[in-house]
């Protein structure tokens, strides 16, 4: 997390341009084309990861020091947002390899951020991050699965739900009960990995849309981890689990920005093509209007997203607000500019010949999940600007 200054931070704007175009066109040659099959078929869209992780973009944030690139956090959202733009599912490969690994890196023993934020950045696996279970959703601190301290080992039991690409990752930042007199305070993070004995995983969810993206559950059954794979200290888990999301909200709403800019850019298209009593549709005013509004409210999103980028690069004492703020903003915006894209399109629009359905369908998610919009209003009101 590098930088200290606004002019620091502004000063690499080129940079971030440059790395802007060289996204995009990797994702228009490399993504783009199987985006549609991987919705269809709801399979993992193995050729976006092969892609990011052979341009080194599939988690920019893990620092020069463990193997990484060292990206800021503005230079992570570009990359979000630039897949996000023709394949959410696709985007949620950086997005969620930074959600799953950041515990680490924010909070991990180096000897743990040497070992898993390098085998990260090496592409030896992706990472998931396990804090939800069938029970404990928005109330995440009700959680149930509990870690129990014996000797030099810990040994894990339960059942997270809806985790992202798990069954894929070969690493998870697993939130557990180890004092459960404390509530948030008796919780602690772990390292879990896919081989470990006792891990398995759950059918797929059968999902509206980032359907591309596994959803599963995760069974802990006796799971026995050294010790050292904790993150930080005992019942420091839930914080660290918190300050994690004010970061990766700002990379949901980047998610969400994609998305929306995908469907801005079909729609602007369309428009010009199509039409209807002798002329473009694009020249009636009422078509005007709507695609200007849905430029002017995504300008507003990103313009939010790219000053909550700001914080979370400095780790500022208002990031948890902007960082709500970005990611319900942005994604409440995705959900209106992805449903004026299809109503742009008319009956087209409804229908799976056209791309703009899926995206009405994966803006969706970026209004549940790390927390949903009413949850972002709660930690919003409770962290005003001062
Ligand atoms: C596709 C997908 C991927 C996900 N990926 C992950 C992941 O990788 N890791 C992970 O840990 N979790 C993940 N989640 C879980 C996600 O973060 C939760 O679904 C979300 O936090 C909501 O929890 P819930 O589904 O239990 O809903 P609930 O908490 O039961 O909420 C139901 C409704 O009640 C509202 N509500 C709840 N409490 C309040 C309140 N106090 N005030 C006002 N309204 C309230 C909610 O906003 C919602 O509208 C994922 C979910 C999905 C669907």
């Amino acid at each position: 997390m590098a930088g200290s200054s606004d002019f620091d931070f502004f000063r690499t704007s080129e940079e971030h341009d440059m790395l802007r175009d060289a996204v995009r066109s990797l994702a228009e040659a490399k993504i783009a084309p199987f985006a549609a099959e991987v919705d269809e078929q709801g399979r993992f869209p193995q050729e976006a990861r092969d892609a990011l992780e052979a341009n080194d973009l599939h988690a920019v944030h893990v620092p020069e020091a463990y193997d990484g690139s060292g990206a800021d956090a503005l230079s992570t959202v570009i990359v979000i947002e630039e897949v996000a733009r023709v394949c959410a599912s696709s985007s949620l490969i950086p997005a969620v390899n930074k959600l799953g690994s950041l515990p680490v890196q924010l909070s991990g023993s180096e000897e743990l951020k040497t070992k898993y934020l390098g085998a990260l950045a090496r592409k030896e696996g992706m990472f998931s991050y396990a804090l939800s279970e069938p029970e404990a959703g928005s109330d995440a601190a009700g959680m149930k699965t509990r870690a129990v301290r014996d000797g030099d080992t810990y040994v894990l039991n339960g059942v997270k739900r809806w985790i992202t690409n798990a069954g894929v990752s070969d690493f998870y930042t697993v939130m557990a009960v180890t004092d459960p007199d404390k509530r948030s305070k008796g919780i602690s993070a772990f390292v879990v990995e896919k081989g470990d004995e006792g891990v398995s995983f759950g059918a797929p969810e059968k999902k509206l849309g980032i359907k591309g993206s596994p959803t599963r559950e995760v069974y802990f059954d006796n799971v026995r981890i050294p010790a050292d794979r904790i993150i930080g200290e005992e019942g420091t888990g839930f914080a660290t689990a918190m300050k994690t999301l004010d970061h990766t909200r700002v990379t949901i709403a980047a998610q969400a920005l994609g998305i929306a800019q995908g469907a801005l850019d079909y729609a602007k298209g369309y428009v010009a093509e199509r039409k209807q009593f002798g002329k473009a549709i694009a020249e009636f005013q009422g078509i005007q209007f709507m695609l200007a509004d849905m430029a002017m409210k995504l300008e507003a999103a990103r313009q939010l997203t790219y000053a909550a980028a700001a914080r979370s690069e400095r780790s500022d004492p208002d990031l948890t607000f902007f960082g709500a703020a970005a990611k319900c903003y942005a994604s409440d915006v995705a959900m209106s500019v992805t449903t004026d894209a299809v109503q742009l399109l008319g009956g087209y629009g409804y229908t799976r010949d056209y791309p703009v359905e899926r995206m009405m369908r994966d803006a969706k998610i970026t209004q549940i999940y790390e927390g949903t919009n009413q949850v972002q209003r709660i930690v919003m009101a409770r962290n005003l600007p001062a």
